[in-house]
């Protein structure tokens, strides 16, 4: 067998949830056949996340036009120089919708940098107050900014009463057990499946089951074996595989406690 030959998408007819991808984002092939594929392989239920200020509508009419996909509502820190009273007034009026089910992606990004540090921490912080204020959990994103992510969330962790899940982790093991025991959950996707990520498989290794979510952050970060093709929530079963082999347990295992750590969290 040639090292690039394709393997098949493993199928173990159980359900999955993806937790965070951009359905909106997605070019390789029409949204319908993503989701059919997705279907095949077990994912029946999507979350799919808001970012910037133009898709906080088209997420939530994707979530009210299918039955299994739910969305959130927030800005990525990159557009934390958008965040102005208009989106936050969008924002709150789209909470009102049963399809949504969490505030973000929301956090810090100190390596793009791409909106200046003060513009994001205050977009951090005015979301999480929606959050605290609206019952709703979070879905973090941070990268080269431990020291600032965990003063935040510690300032807010008493109000938030949901918590939420630090996706795509990539930051160091202290802020990982940092947010673990502030009742936090962890995305992993498919960085784990890369050679050189030896760093987020030693966080999944001191991260409990019952804190392990999965996502594939579609149409980016594909993984192994399907790496320089577009992402899609149909590959999810290859991020399941590694995380049983890194914790060392059953296939079975992953899938029954992921889904159920979903459900639970975003209450789906
Ligand atoms: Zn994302």
């Amino acid at each position: 067998m040639s090292k690039n030959k394709k393997r098949e998408i493993p199928n173990w007819n159980l359900p999955i949830i993806e937790t965070h991808c951009h359905l909106d984002y997605l070019k390789q092939d029409s949204l319908e056949n993503i989701l059919a594929k997705s279907r095949e392989v077990g994912v029946e239920k999507i979350i799919t996340i808001a970012v910037e200020p133009e898709n906080l509508n088209s997420v939530l009419e994707l979530a009210r036009a299918h039955g299994n996909i739910y969305c959130t509502q927030g800005l990525h820190p990159h557009e934390g120089k958008l965040y102005t009273d208009e989106v936050e007034a969008l924002i709150l009026e789209n909470l009102k919708d049963e399809n949504v089910v969490a505030v973000g992606e929301i956090g810090l990004d100190f390596h793009y940098n791409n909106s200046p540090e003060k513009e994001q921490k205050d977009a951090f912080e005015r979301q999480l107050q929606i959050a605290c204020d609206y019952n709703k959990p979070i879905v973090v994103h941070t990268r080269e900014a431990d020291e600032d992510t965990k003063a935040i969330l510690k300032n807010f962790s008493n109000s938030l009463k949901r918590k939420g899940v630090i996706h795509s982790f990539t930051s160091s093991t202290w802020l990982a057990e940092f947010c673990l025991e502030e009742g936090f959950s962890i995305g992993f996707n498919g960085i784990i499946t890369f050679n050189s990520a030896q760093n987020v498989r030693d966080v999944l290794s001191i991260t409990p089951l019952e804190r392990i979510l999965v996502e594939t952050d579609a149409p980016f970060l594909t993984p192994i074996p399907f790496r320089g093709r577009e992402n899609a929530p149909f590959y999810l079963p290859f991020i399941i595989e590694k995380i049983a082999e890194v914790k060392d347990c059953s296939i079975e295992q992953v899938l029954e406690k992921t889904y159920f750590n979903s459900k639970n969290l975003f209450d789906i």
